[in-house]
């Protein structure tokens, strides 16, 4: 513990208590300072502290302990109105931090991101009628009096807008009494969601399901379930009935979703469930949003919030119930900063509030999936598609039979079915999991590649801008003329396809049908993705060429075709969970089609169609996969049955770089159960100009990882211009 020494002279004020406050900072942990308050206030309690010439805020976390003199501590102030962060938040940070080794104060500073939360409110001014009535009246006068009749207050602006007067007629009135000053909040108040609003006519297994995670909601206690229904089923119908079960029980509840795409749809559908928008919280709100969020959240006005992974760390006052939607998706490990992985960490919070989490997906994580099959977790299963849906037809189309023209992607079998689709007036969907429009660009005569300057990758041409880019880091330039190496003319050659690519076969195809390709590169940020996915879902479009993106949880009435490019993609890359998110994947774009009265019918384009990936898609035998693949962890001791942890070195010196890595692996103690590999240079082993290495620690079961690296670590120093990343439970391996 260390403590913020003062200048000599500054002694605090007597009467004060010794804490230790935890600042929002990479600290490893609190730092003393003196409270003039007896007792001291509560862990958790908000205080501005100051730190050098600064001020922050940061929260008293535990008794201070420091050798220093209390004299010679500074003194914190308390906030106004003394916020507090709930207890189980502050146990929360604390476990975070342990479990990821990330110093707690950056643990911290995720609970503490809406900044201006804390800052006094604003009250607005608005105006209502007073009660004297003005001795001169004249028509403006009277209509303005005549909105205001209703006793509501309005701001000046509305009442003149309203009244069809101008300002200044507004003014009159209030200088003369007739109107007068009330003070509003500063936000208007959350509506609260109805439990009752329109509930649902459940089908047998949904009414089943939500029978069970309503009876967990009402135990007040900590329980976990995977809710695993195949695409269709109305996972969402169902768990939505837990929540009406929170509202009722007048407990708050956390919905999180991996992606903010995805945001859209589901508060449409809150709504028409609830009767109100929940609460949102992710990256794309202003300061004055977060504001709005955190205060109501942290007061128990927003009932539901509905978020990204972040608002995993918001303070719930009376936290009731979990639900992590698309659990096995990547996009819930955080990747930088803290590393950690929100769905694990979810688990963690509901056992901390006392309440049941409930995940849910059509293809669980290998790690869930175990934790079901073994017991651990409440396995619900939902078998059927809801009403009149059926799951779509899979067939596999060999592409080393079914071979296409060089240079073309869409095979004889694949371009007929989307005759067919357009014929029938429905909808298909080509996936491609590829931006731009061609993942290579190379020289015909010297065969030399074009990679980023930055990074050890391709860079992607895309031919619109006619720019090839670095979807590392971003790096782009204008397509040359001329190969860089050898100088020869026009023998630049695009190798493979992207959606670009793939789009103007099908332009060329099919010229009169209504095509949209739907990528992050043409669909900018949530607005745009938004309104893409609208417009294919009232079939504006006929033909949908995407990527990943337009491909998850979307729900798309008049879809029938599904058309997969190139399933092979990232399947074998020795990464451990490359055949599951290949698996995942594949699965989740199957599920796009024939989801409401017509029969869909998915393509699958693979050159290994005897992989088990494909035959489980192809016989919708998704346990044999998950049988497979289990056993397969299980040999090589891999999660859940051992325990990973990865090391990442970085810096701009690569001498130093690896040196590094090379003290790091021979300082590794030895211990039972544990190896260390590498350093090895990391797949992407030049990244924005960063050498990288790698180190993996694999561990039995039994071992306590971060007591290992705790131990480890601690024995090495490691040079200031090498950064050092350990990512527990490492999900990508690059
Ligand atoms: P999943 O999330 O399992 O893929 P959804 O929850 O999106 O499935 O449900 C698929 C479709 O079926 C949605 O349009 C949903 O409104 C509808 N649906 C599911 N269950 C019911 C139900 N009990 N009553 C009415 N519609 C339902
Ligand atoms: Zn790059």
């Amino acid at each position: 513990m260390k403590n913020a020494a003062l200048k000599p002279g500054m002694a605090a004020a007597q009467h004060a208590t010794r804490i230790g406050v935890l600042l929002p900072l990479p600290l490893a942990g609190p730092y003393d300072y003196v409270i003039r308050q007896i007792p001291a206030p509560p862990r958790g309690t908000l205080v501005i502290a100051p730190l050098g010439s600064r001020e922050m805020l940061g929260a008293v976390w535990t008794d201070g302990e420091g050798a220093l003199e209390e004299k010679r501590l500074k003194a914190v102030e308390p906030l106004e109105g003394a916020p507090t962060i709930p207890l189980a938040l502050c146990d929360f940070i604390d476990w975070v931090a342990r479990y990821t080794l990330a110093p707690q104060g950056q643990v911290l500073a995720l609970a503490l991101r809406a900044r201006s939360a804390f800052e006094p409110e604003v009250p607005r001014i608005a105006y209502a009628r007073g009660g004297t009535t003005p001795a001169k009246m004249t028509p403006g006068r009277q209509r303005v009096l005549a909105v205001a009749a209703d006793g509501l207050a309005r701001s000046i602006p509305a009442l003149a807008e309203d009244a069809n007067a101008s300002p200044s007629v507004v003014r009159g009135l209030i200088d003369c009494g007739a109107l007068q000053a009330v003070e509003l909040p500063e936000f208007p108040p959350f509506d609260a969601p109805d439990p009752n609003f329109a509930e649902p006519v459940l089908n047998n297994e949904q009414h089943e399901a939500s029978g069970a995670l309503g009876a967990d909601v009402r135990a007040h206690s900590f329980s976990a379930s995977l809710l695993d229904g195949i695409t269709g089923s109305g996972k969402t119908e169902t768990y939505f009935e837990a929540v009406a079960e929170a509202l009722r029980s007048g407990k708050q509840t956390l919905i999180l979703l991996p992606e903010i795409a995805l945001t859209v749809q589901f508060l449409d559908r809150f709504a028409e469930r609830f009767g109100c928008r929940p609460a949102e919280w992710h990256s794309d709100l202003s300061q004055k949003e977060r504001k709005r969020v955190f205060r109501a959240v942290m007061n128990g006005e927003a009932r539901v919030v509905v978020g990204a992974r972040s608002a995993l760390f918001l303070p719930f006052e009376d936290l009731g119930l979990i639900i992590v939607d698309e659990e096995h998706e990547q996009a819930y490990k955080q990747e930088d900063g803290v590393i950690y992985h929100a769905r694990d960490m979810a688990v963690v919070r509901a056992r901390l509030e006392h309440c049941p989490i409930v995940l849910a997906s059509a293809t669980p994580s290998l790690e869930s999936h175990y934790n079901a099959q073994s017991g651990r977790y409440r396995w619900l299963r939902l078998r059927e598609r809801h009403g009149a849906a059926r799951l779509p037809d899979i067939k596999l189309i060999d592409l080393r039979q079914e071979r296409a023209e060089p240079g073309t992607w869409l095979s004889d079998p694949l371009r007929k079915a989307i005759a067919a689709t357009l014929d029938a007036q429905e909808q298909a969907m080509l996936f491609l999991n590829r931006r731009g429009y061609a993942p290579l660009t190379l020289c015909e005569c010297c065969g030399h590649k074009m990679t980023c300057r930055d990074c050890s990758s391709w860079l992607v041409e895309h031919r619109y801008h006619r720019r090839l880019t670095c979807h590392h880091c971003g790096y782009s330039e204008h397509t040359p003329a001329n190969c860089p190496q050898c100088g020869a003319a026009g023998s630049l050659i695009a190798c493979g396809p992207g959606v670009e690519r793939v789009a103007e076969e099908f332009r060329n195809l099919f010229p009169h049908a209504r095509m949209a390709i739907a990528s992050s590169d043409t669909m900018h940020g949530p607005l745009e993705t938004q309104a893409a996915i609208r417009a294919i879902a009232k079939r504006e479009i006929d033909v949908v060429i995407g990527t990943q993106i337009v491909a998850k949880g979307h729900h798309f009435p008049q879809l029938t075709l599904v058309g997969v490019i190139d399933a092979d993609l990232g399947g074998s890359d020795g990464d451990l969970r490359a055949r599951e998110r290949t698996f995942q994947l594949l699965h989740q774009v199957a599920g796009r089609a024939g989801r409401a009265e017509k029969p869909g019918l998915v393509l699958v384009q693979t050159r290994n169609p005897q992989d088990t990936v494909m035959q489980a898609l192809a016989n919708t035998d998704r346990e044999s996969f998950y049988t497979q693949e289990t056993r397969w962890r299980e040999r090589a001791h891999a999660p859940p049955f051992g325990r990973l942890a990865a090391l990442i070195l970085s810096g701009v010196d690569d001498d130093l770089v690896r040196e590094t890595g090379k003290v790091l692996a021979n300082a590794a103690p030895s211990a039972r159960g544990v190896r260390v590999w590498g350093p090895t240079p990391a797949f992407y082993h030049l990244l924005r100009g960063q050498t990288r290495e790698r180190l993996l620690v694999q561990t039995e079961k039994s071992v306590d990882v971060q007591a290992y690296l705790r131990t480890w670590l601690d024995s090495v120093k490691i040079p200031n211009n090498v950064r050092l990343a350990v990512d527990i439970d490492p999900v990508s391996f690059f």
